[in-house]
């Protein structure tokens, strides 16, 4: 995998246009990393249908909320009718939309136990199904075991490759922790706020495939120096990469993930899976392999005490917090 992102680069610095790798992480955290969008998605998982009960609840400015619900229900989250009658309007989840509950659920796995500091998690789970208390795991879909990033090998899929980054508007939306932490403390929103910046996440990426060092960061993401000097530093202090001398002179160092850093991998593959499944057309860029059941497979969910996976029709939650309306 070295190799190959080494050889790529040869390519891409005689390139006059930056290539990007093609990751179905980074298509997913695109829908997902805008603040608005994400609470807008949680607030649904809630059981938030109707506009008003949305704009109430988040304090969204209505051309804010309008427009971003319009956007869901192009990019096929969200689907609107009035089947509940009299209520008017209504924002129902699509098949694609409801599947995001397995990327809610992996950050906030990585959220309880990392991000909580002393207090208990904002939500407890109830599987209604097997009718326990219980908290998400992210696992193998083969054989049900935790995963872990040194368990797992890659090779590219049918859709591996790089092609020019998608045009984007000039204004680069990230997750802004002030918006994402409005109205209830949330494990999801405190993990978005250390990946949910657009650089920081494209660092970590490069991370996973082996890249550590200054240099070769820039050269692959096209990113000014100071930009990922400062990112680099900002996930240093969340405790997600150490920075780690490797020459003899102490002069030289490179960034190496923390067992925290390490347990970000987690979310990440679940959320490779969400856009393997839906936004991919069925050319995976990546598989992934497990090392430990010798399976292809794909990060599942599931509840910690049956093992089935976690879906939102069968997942109840109590608040450990209260929520004024
Ligand atoms: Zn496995
Ligand atoms: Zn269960």
């Amino acid at each position: 995998m070295k190799a190959e992102v080494v050889r790529k680069n040869k390519k891409l610095k005689s390139a006059t246009i930056l290539l990007e790798r093609h990751c179905s992480v980074r298509r997913t955290v695109e829908i997902v990393l805008d603040s608005w969008s994400f609470l807008i998605l949680r607030e649904a998982f809630f059981g938030v249908k109707r506009f008003d009960k949305f704009q109430s609840r988040l304090g969204i400015p209505r051309q804010t909320l309008s427009n971003r619900l319009k956007k869901m229900v192009q990019n096929g989250l969200l689907s609107t009718g009035t089947r509940d009658t009299g209520k008017g309007k209504q924002y129902y989840f699509t098949f694609r939309g409801k599947d995001l509950f397995s990327t809610m659920l992996s950050l906030m796995e990585f959220g309880d136990k990392w991000l909580a500091g002393d207090e208990p998690p904002p939500l407890r789970l109830i599987h209604t199904r097997c009718g326990k208390k219980c908290h998400p795991i992210t696992v193998c879909g083969e054989c049900k075991k935790p995963v872990t990033a040194f368990d797992v090998a890659y090779r590219d899929g049918a859709g591996a490759g790089y092609s020019p980054p998608e045009t984007r508007p000039v204004k680069h939306r990230s997750s802004d922790p002030k918006v994402l932490q409005r109205i209830r403390p949330c494990s999801v929103a405190r993990s978005l706020a250390i990946i949910g910046d657009r650089w920081s996440f494209l660092i970590l990426r490069e991370g996973w495939f082996g890249v550590r060092r200054f240099d070769e960061m820039r050269e692959n993401l096209g990113i000014a120096t100071n930009i990922l000097a400062d990112r680099l530093n900002r996930l240093v202090k969340a405790g997600v990469l150490r920075k780690v001398s490797y020459s003899a002179t102490g002069d030289r160092f490179e960034y190496r993930f923390t067992r925290m850093g390490i347990d970000l991998y987690k979310p990440m593959l679940v959320m490779m899976a969400w856009g393997d499944k839906w936004l991919s057309d069925g050319n995976t860029p990546l598989r992934l392999r497990h090392r430990q059941c010798d399976h292809d497979f794909q990060a599942q969910v599931v509840c910690s005490e049956c093992l089935e996976p976690l879906r939102v029709t069968d997942t109840d939650y109590t608040l450990t917090y209260t929520l004024d309306e």
